[in-house]
């Protein structure tokens, strides 16, 4: 008989190495609650509550019906290439070719396989903090190291030109750099952008990888720029990441893109031969409507998310102990709770860390936040106001309660 008793069912390395997003984990504490009877205002969801706009809708039926329910090309079908090469052009007013974009089922997957494309053992990402909760697992399961560099409020929470040049070593490969952020919605200006440009010139082996993927949802009067925009002699080492789960309200269509450096745009559309052949044909024709036609439910959405914004943000800056800012894009607040840490619940005990205060407010006040530790930057909480006017108002009314009863 064949021994079958010694298979293990240990992850590999690179799966032990990561952990899940928390932001998946906390929308699934969410749901388990919410099964348990629980109300719960939830304020962890990182998607637009809008339904996708009907005509994006209306295209991806067409498509159905029209049969366009095959494999595509790796690269995407030409109606999606043009429209991304047209919203590119649109809006850094360089003109890419086609072997210098590739697509994938969502950003998420796009900067995953960026990584996985271009890391060898020991190459280091430099990752500015706080950060999306997946930049450093997926350096990580690409067998590359994050190298956090730590970016407070006195900055706006954004890189400086000096935090760079010092994190910067031989063994770097990547920076990404996140405009709007997630979790902060902090933006960076041109001025910002120029000025980081200038220390990537000197170190040419530098690639960047810009995460523009809440570009659309903008509160500033003008355009949120680009790096590739702002210093054009940089387009070969930049690789622009964005899609259009944010803008259009199509988190679940699973459709981003990145524009680039044609070889490493070439080895990811290798690895995503082998991967999944293509993304959803359905999907590419409803995120080629979305790119290329009609784009009034972008400014209507974001003067929606800007009231929004204002009520969480004066709301939560009444509350005792917590301040925040109104953010210049996405849909997030990023709340310094650093005057209830050290604070006794009613229940007695401490609130030591943010995620004791995160925790605290599901517990007592119902409603789910993210702690800033996932993001890498204590003592901060997240909120994302992606969602009814109505809830907020009443997850800063349960706030505010539940802080007064801490002593
Ligand atoms: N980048 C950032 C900063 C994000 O917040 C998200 C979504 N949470 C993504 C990329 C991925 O977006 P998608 O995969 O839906 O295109």
């Amino acid at each position: 008989m064949p021994d079958y008793s010694s298979a293990s069912y240990e992850p590999a390395s690179r799966v032990s190495r990561i952990k899940s997003s928390p932001s998946v984990a906390a929308a699934a504490r969410v749901r388990e609650l919410k099964a348990e009877g629980r109300t719960i205002i939830d304020l962890t969801v990182g998607e637009p509550d809008f339904d996708t706009p009907e005509h994006i809708k209306a295209a991806a039926v067409a498509a159905i019906e029209a049969g366009e329910t095959k494999y595509t090309s790796v690269t995407g079908t030409p109606a999606l290439q043009s429209a991304i090469l047209g919203r590119l052009e649109r809006h850094t007013g360089i003109s890419y070719g086609k072997n210098e974009i590739t697509l994938g089922g969502g950003a998420k997957q796009v900067i995953f396989l960026a990584l996985m494309a271009t890391l060898d053992a020991g190459d280091e990402v430099i990752i500015p903090a706080p950060y999306w909760v997946s930049y450093p697992d997926m350096v990580l399961a690409n067998e590359g190291t994050p190298l956090i560099v730590p970016c407070g409020g006195d900055t706006g929470f954004k890189l400086t030109p000096e935090a760079l040049r010092g994190a910067i070593t031989p063994q770097s490969k990547w920076l990404i750099l996140n405009t709007p952020s997630n979790p902060t919605g902090a933006v960076y200006s041109r001025d910002e952008l120029a000025a980081l440009a200038g220390v990537l010139e000197e170190f040419p082996q530098l690639l960047v990888l810009t995460d523009e993927i809440y570009d659309e949802i903008n509160f500033c009067r003008e355009r949120i720029a680009s790096l590739v925009e702002v210093a054009p002699a940089l387009k070969d080492r930049i690789l622009l990441v964005n899609g259009v789960s944010k803008a259009y309200a199509m988190t679940g269509w699973r459709i981003g893109y990145a524009a680039g450096p044609a070889p490493v745009v070439a080895a990811i559309n290798k690895l995503q031969s082998q991967m999944s052949s293509c993304p959803s044909s359905v999907s590419q024709a409803a995120a080629a409507a979305a790119l290329s036609g009609d784009q009034s439910f972008v400014s209507e959405s974001v003067e929606v998310y800007r009231g929004r914004r204002d009520t969480a943000v004066a709301g939560l800056n009444a509350v005792d102990g917590l301040s925040c800012s109104a953010a210049d894009g996405a849909f997030y607040t990023w709340v310094n709770c650093s005057g209830v840490i050290g604070k006794t619940t009613p229940a007695g005990t401490t609130i030591r860390n943010d995620e004791d205060f995160t925790l605290y407010l599901l517990d007592a006040a119902s409603v789910a936040v993210i702690q800033g530790s996932a993001y890498g930057l204590e003592p901060y909480f997240r909120i994302s106001f992606a969602t009814d006017l109505d809830t907020i108002q009443s997850a800063v009314v349960a706030i505010d309660k539940a802080v007064r009863a801490l002593s």
